[in-house]
């Protein structure tokens, strides 16, 4: 099978897998615990900690472990929102992932006051859009990296246009470990990540939350995580996750290279070779992500046809977002920029990673050919 679907999730690193088996066998303590086998996770946990914080410039106290962005998402935007009170008002863009635009939406019929910034054709939020603020205690919530085209926003301007009253949370999911992150460069107040995203495992991201913030969580339970996070750690994962980001950090430069090689290449083959495609990633690669390749198509309203097809001939790809994939909805992600509901229901998102191959892009874009031919 050729997989091409890294943005919904990536194959587990081996090296990491199998460092990971003996915290879940042998070392199965648990990390509150007084005794010798409790300490040791204690001690792999904080040594991640350190890893993971140092990876973005943030300090480890500023580091929560979460089951991941979903988690991370709500948990910032539901207390800063509600359990903080640190905000009366919540702005998003109109691009964001489901994490973050749901739980907007149920804070918002819950009486709370929000608004959505749109994004211009190639998915960067407009000029204007403190305009659209509610107030002046208001939590901004920008994404990095979109998930479905990848536009990259500069998040590092947004700061110096906010009240000091206000905040700033960015979802970096699909940018963390594969463009440099500076939380300081950045000026955001918090940031969303995920593991699995960078060949770590599934159910483990974390937060970063400004120092000073008085942060509370929505999850009662135990104190872990300085009562941020209730519930038992799992030093597994938590490993599994210091070094996929330890690898990506390592390999960052090269993976990055290697991917842009291969989005360039399907991005001049599907031009060369299907002329009813559009491409909706921008083309500058300094506001692009690497390993994301959107394309629709005119006349084709049928996305889900086109994945069944590709994935009969063996290659797995998605129109972009995991959670919508099925349903038949138009994305939203594609309206926002610009696409007729019927184009946005036909998008077919390639994403790379490391281990794809120039052979695999090259075959899949000829598959692609065939089948957008025979539908059209
Ligand atoms: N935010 C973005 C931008 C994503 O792409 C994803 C996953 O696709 C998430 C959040 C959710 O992350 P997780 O799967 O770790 O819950």
């Amino acid at each position: 099978m050729m997989y091409f679907d890294n943005s919904a999730t990536t194959r587990i690193d081996e090296e990491i897998f199998f460092a990971m088996m003996p915290w879940m066998q042998e070392k199965f303590g648990n990390a509150s615990s007084p005794y010798s086998l409790g300490r040791q996770a204690r001690v792999v946990i904080e040594e991640a900690r350190e890893e993971i914080a140092s990876s973005i410039n943030a300090h480890p106290a500023e580091i929560i472990f979460t089951s991941g962005g979903t988690e991370s998402n709500n948990a910032i935007l539901k207390s800063a929102c509600i359990e903080s009170s640190l905000v009366d008002s919540l702005i998003i863009s109109s691009i964001e992932h489901h994490a973050v635009e749901y739980p907007t939406e149920w804070l918002a019929s819950q009486g709370f006051r929000t608004a959505i910034a749109p994004v211009d054709a190639l998915g960067r939020i407009l000029p204007d859009w403190q305009k659209l603020m509610p107030s002046a205690r208001c939590l901004v919530s920008f994404m990095h990296a979109n998930n479905e085209i990848g536009t990259i926003q500069d998040i590092a301007s947004v700061k110096s246009l906010l009240p000091e009253t206000s905040y700033l949370h960015t979802d970096a999911v699909q940018s963390y470990g594969k463009i440099p992150i500076d939380i300081d460069k950045m000026h955001v107040d918090f940031l969303s990540m995920s593991a699995h995203k960078i060949h770590g495992p599934k159910g483990i991201g974390a937060m970063f939350i400004r120092k000073g913030i008085d942060f509370k969580s929505h999850q009662q339970g135990g104190g872990q995580e300085r009562n941020r996070r209730a519930g038992t750690e799992s030093p597994a994962l938590i490993i599994g996750f210091q070094m996929a980001v330890r690898k990506a950090m390592k390999e960052m430069e090269a993976r990055d290279k290697h991917m842009r090689a291969l989005q360039s290449q399907m991005r001049s083959m599907i031009s060369q070779h299907i002329p009813q495609a559009r491409i909706n990633t921008p083309m500058d690669d300094a506001i692009t992500l690497p390993s994301i390749l959107n394309i629709s198509f005119s006349k084709i309203s049928d996305g889900e046809s086109i994945l069944q097809l590709m994935d009969m001939v063996g290659i797995a790809v998605s129109n972009g977002s995991a959670c919508v994939s099925g349903s038949q909805q138009p994305s939203h992600v594609l309206q926002a920029i610009g696409l007729s509901d019927k184009e946005a229901k036909a998008a077919v998102r390639f994403s790379f990673c490391k281990d794809n191959t120039i052979e695999e892009v090259e075959m899949a874009v000829m598959q692609l050919k065939t089948i957008i031919d025979s539908m059209s």
